[in-house]
């Protein structure tokens, strides 16, 4: 259980019992799942969202939790690789997000901790540091705001990057509020509901484990990795990784109130946290493929070995790990 979930308990709901319908049917209820369920009942659409497990328990209530367009060293690359026109859609697509999430949180006053902060990459060696120079280059070419600082003194950088204006929340206590409000305008949620299949007919029908249908006009997969391949090879288009979280009382805390990451092999995320009237310190990193790392506490030591050189640790209150999954052309993917 991470930090998130022994903070707050989102509510539960019970499995689908019979066949139903309405407008739409979301299979999975992360983040993607909650946000599509939340605007399509603002804009009056009925839905029925179903997960194989409880909401948030997948990749979402593992995070990080920072709201940010930053995403490592990525515009450079994307540049490269696709076009610039491509590569400030991403940026736009995550400055969007960041935005529905801040209107959100006003229109429904929801106390999520939600808090505007910096997100800063920062180098350890005169080779990111060099990275980090072109990465700052193409965040001129693209007119993505930033600042070049020499890196966070506590964390004996070489250099660092700086996109202002970014924020960081508590995912679940957030997606709690648009659950609220879902039920509450007449959207069905259950769980324990696994989708095995889906049958593509003139009403699109997801099927359950257990073989209730649920029909709908549109069905919306966000499941994070698609539970229906169809013909698209899915499989052979992304990868999973796993990164693990360190949640630290720290003997000291940065001296700066920025959300930080390190893009170098092995990678660190790092951010506060408050949790039961105590800061803490998040300390993310060490992702490998999935399949593919050492020993489980190899990775957890490599994070505390990390936390006690830069800020100590006064005491260890949690630490857990998650997967997610990456494109091959790191852009996401969305398909009919
Ligand atoms: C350690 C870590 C730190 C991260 N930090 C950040 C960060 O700071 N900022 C950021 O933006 N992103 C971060 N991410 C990435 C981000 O958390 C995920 O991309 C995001 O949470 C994915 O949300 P989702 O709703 O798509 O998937 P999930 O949260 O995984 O939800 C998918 C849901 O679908 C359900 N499901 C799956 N299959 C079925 C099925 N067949 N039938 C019914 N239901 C099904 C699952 O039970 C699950 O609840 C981080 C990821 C990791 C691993």
């Amino acid at each position: 259980m991470s930090l998130w979930e022994e903070d707050y308990n989102i509510p539960s709901f019970p499995a689908v019992t019979a066949d139903d319908s309405a407008d739409v049917i979301i299979v999975g209820g992360g983040i993607t799942g909650i946000t599509a369920a939340y605007l399509l009942t603002k804009a009056n659409v009925s839905v029925i969202l179903i997960d194989a497990d409880r909401l948030v328990n997948g990749t979402t209530g593992h995070t990080t939790a920072k709201i940010t367009a930053q995403h490592g060293l990525i515009y450079d690359e994307l540049i490269q690789h696709t076009d610039k026109t491509k590569a400030r859609l991403h940026y736009e697509g995550a400055t969007d997000a960041l935005n529905m999430i801040k209107e959100t949180v006003e229109s429904l006053a929801i106390d999520c901790d939600f808090v505007h902060k910096d997100a800063v990459l920062y180098a350890e060696n005169d080779v990111y540091a060099r990275k980090l120079e072109r990465e700052a280059m193409a965040y001129k070419t693209l007119n993505i705001p930033y600042e070049t600082i020499d890196g966070p003194p506590d964390l004996q950088a070489v250099g660092g990057l700086r996109m202002p204006d970014q924020a960081e929340f508590h995912p679940i206590k957030y997606l709690s509020s648009l659950v609220h409000y879902i039920t509450k305008h007449g959207g069905r949620i259950y769980e324990q509901t696994v989708a095995t299949d889906l049958s593509k007919d003139d009403r699109p029908e997801v099927i359950t484990r257990v073989g209730h249908r649920l029909q709908g006009s549109h069905v919306l997969v966000c499941s994070h990795f698609p539970f229906f391949e169809g013909n698209q090879f899915y499989f052979t288009r992304m990868y999973a990784e796993r990164s693990y979280i360190l949640a630290i009382k720290p003997k000291q805390m940065p001296a700066e109130d920025d959300m930080y990451l390190n893009p170098e092999d092995p990678v660190r995320s790092i951010r506060k946290m408050s949790f039961k009237g105590e800061e803490l310190l998040l300390i993310g990193g060490e992702q490998h493929k999935t399949g593919q790392g050492r020993a489980t506490s190899s990775h957890y030591e490599a994070l505390e070995t990390f936390a006690k050189k830069h800020f100590g640790i006064e005491r260890i209150v949690d630490r857990w790990s998650a997967q997610d999954l990456t494109t091959i052309d790191k852009l996401p993917i969305s398909e009919e």
